[in-house]
């Protein structure tokens, strides 16, 4: 079959070539793949500054938001030949650590936790893969191509229950929430702002396109520019972009007993010479919270495809604005101006 690989560690290593069929201790499920969406960590592994192939191995199957069609259910009593999946991508250390040991793997202590498509164990752009019943989470069928959507929103789901575990230290009634960047993530937190009530503002550089119009859509309100021109001291900002200027901004303008969850992945970004202790006495005066969040453990993966099957099919649709065949996938990993979520398609729903 047909696989895109990468030498981990090396830029310009991807292609797609033919590999074994996946190995049945990859799980008792068989996948035909339908497609699989790309994000920056595919654009660093592809770059050869990320990735980890699996023991034994030079090369790794990249893709880790995946969606497929059961093929084979295998040892799974719940899931039927047809049926839409996605495969979980961490798997918990051999250790385990803590976390790990009562399923909250995305809370791994000691590193060791592995990941498909990233960390030793193979990911999804294979034309077949194989995953356990316990990491194959069935998606709503009436979503389709959109279920592609599902890992992405773990990851925000995540976010939410972090921001809402941190509230309820106290008495907390939130009214707002301004999420920056309107990226995949940022959009998808928008989302879940507005399924929990609350007035959501969506901040990106953009002026026009595609994103604007979808936070619109979602009845939200855009601005273009700095935290400090919104007009108001945001409850909660959900930060997705990693940048530097705009986290030392989130931290500086959230509101007195604010919550600030950041979310991006981002390097250097260093803001002037910014006074950390005048920073932190401004935290501490004002109860506010900085809190990271990564991953998604099972709970979270089932509580996002409950999101997505709630979701306005149409506005999730407007999420998917590139489609590339696995013979272009370089392609996919391009950015282009009006992208938000590509995908690796390889087949139909
Ligand atoms: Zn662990």
């Amino acid at each position: 079959m047909k696989a895109i690989t990468v030498e981990p560690g090396r830029a310009a290593s991807a292609r797609l070539e033919e590999v074994a069929e996946p190995d049945a201790r990859e799980g008792s499920v068989l996948v035909e793949a339908v497609a699989v969406g790309v994000c920056g960590t595919d654009v660093e592994i592809v770059d050869g500054n990320y990735g980890w192939a699996p023991p034994g191995a030079s090369r790794l199957v990249l893709g880790h938001e995946s969606l497929g069609r059961v093929i084979d259910p295998g040892t799974s009593g719940s899931l039927a030949p047809g049926d839409l999946v996605v495969g979980i991508v961490r798997r918990p250390d051999p250790v385990p650590c803590p976390s790990c040991a009562v399923g909250e793997w995305d809370m791994c202590r000691n590193g060791r936790y592995t990941e498909r498509g990233i960390k030793q164990i193979h990911g999804f752009m294979s034309e077949r893969w194989r995953v356990e019943p316990e990491y194959a989470i069935k998606i709503d069928r009436s979503l389709g191509l959109l279920g592609v959507l599902l890992e992405p929103t773990t990851v925000v789901t995540k976010a939410w229950e972090q921001v809402t575990a941190v509230g309820q230290r106290a008495f907390w009634e939130p009214c707002n929430v301004l999420v920056t960047g309107a990226g995949p993530i940022g959009l998808l937190a928008a989302l879940l702002g507005t399924q929990r009530g609350l007035d959501v503002h969506v901040l990106d550089r953009m002026e026009s396109g595609a994103k604007p119009a979808l936070v619109r859509a979602l009845g939200a309100t855009y601005h273009a520019g700095a935290i400090a021109d919104v007009g108001f001291a945001p409850d909660i900002i959900v930060e997705c972009t990693g940048a530097g200027a705009v986290i030392a901004d989130a931290i500086k303008h959230v509101a007195s007993g604010g919550i600030v969850c950041l979310t991006g992945v981002g390097t250097g970004g260093r803001v002037g010479s910014l006074p950390i202790a005048d920073v932190a006495a401004d935290v501490v005066l004002r109860n506010n919270v900085v809190v990271g969040s990564v991953n998604a453990n099972k709970r979270h993966w089932y509580k996002a495809g409950a999101a997505l099957a709630r979701a306005d099919r149409g506005w999730l649709a407007g999420l998917v604005s590139r489609s590339e065949p696995p013979e272009q996938f370089a392609r996919a990993l391009q950015r282009e101006p009006d992208d938000i979520k590509v995908v690796v398609r390889f087949a139909d729903v």
